[in-house]
């Protein structure tokens, strides 16, 4: 594959010529300013990726003479910030644990709110991410198809650094099987590193930061 030319103008037309129709860009403007979010929607992009919260209510504040734009909260989910996330995003990729999940669907419902939530899978060991095992999702699976007002839509998962191309393949390949045999249609996989892998193994949103935007302040 090729490398993406540098800089927003020319690699997102050029990714979407690129990737087939199943694979969506979800441009992950987390440490861009607000007019880098401004010029990507001028491309077309509508939708778009924050891992802190209070950055994220800050820039949905300048960008509301945009309309409504399609958020995803893909950092680490806080007890204490899940009612907040679920104000301001409509689907959340990084939920680990069935005690967040109870307290979400408890919130959302208090809330009135029925968030698409995928659920954050670690398949290969990695100190540095969260995320269930396959093992504990299958366990879990019952309890968490009962939480009702979460519409569970797909899993995440993120590689760990130091996987060759072929190992990232086969990571993203067990991610999607898995997904298939709950029945869930949308895969989140893939970043700037490792999207053409993703994409052969049918992800459904590539989470991209840098190979859109260049590099990012925090
Ligand atoms: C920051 C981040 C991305 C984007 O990373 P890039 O390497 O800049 O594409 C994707 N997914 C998650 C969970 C992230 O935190």
């Amino acid at each position: 594959m090729l490398p993406l030319p540098v800089g927003l103008e020319t690699a997102l037309p050029e990714l979407r010529r690129r990737l087939p129709a199943r694979a969506r860009i979800l441009a992950v403007s987390k440490g861009q300013p607000v007019e880098a979010i401004r010029r990507a929607v001028a491309l077309g992009q509508r939708s778009f990726a924050e891992s802190r919260l209070q950055e994220a209510i800050a820039k949905q504040e300048a960008l509301a003479d945009l309309g409504a734009l399609d958020w995803h909260f893909i950092g680490r989910l806080q007890a204490n910030k899940v009612r907040g996330v679920l104000r301001h995003f409509g689907t959340i990729h990084s939920l680990d644990s069935l005690e967040l999940a109870e307290r979400m669907a408890r919130i959302a419902a208090e809330e009135g709110l029925a968030p698409a939530v995928l659920l954050q899978v670690k398949l290969r060991p990695d100190p540095a991410k969260g995320g269930l095992s396959a093992e504990e999702l299958q366990q879990l699976w019952p309890r968490l198809v009962d939480l009702k007002p979460l519409r569970l839509v797909g899993l995440m998962t993120i590689a760990p650094l130091g996987l060759d191309a072929a190992a990232r393949l086969e990571l993203f390949r067990d991610c999607a099987a898995l997904a298939d045999g709950l029945g869930l249609p949308e895969r989140s996989m893939g970043m700037s590193q490792d999207w053409p892998e993703a994409v052969t193994a049918g992800s459904t949103w590539l989470r991209l930061g840098g190979a859109l935007f260049g590099l990012r302040s925090a």
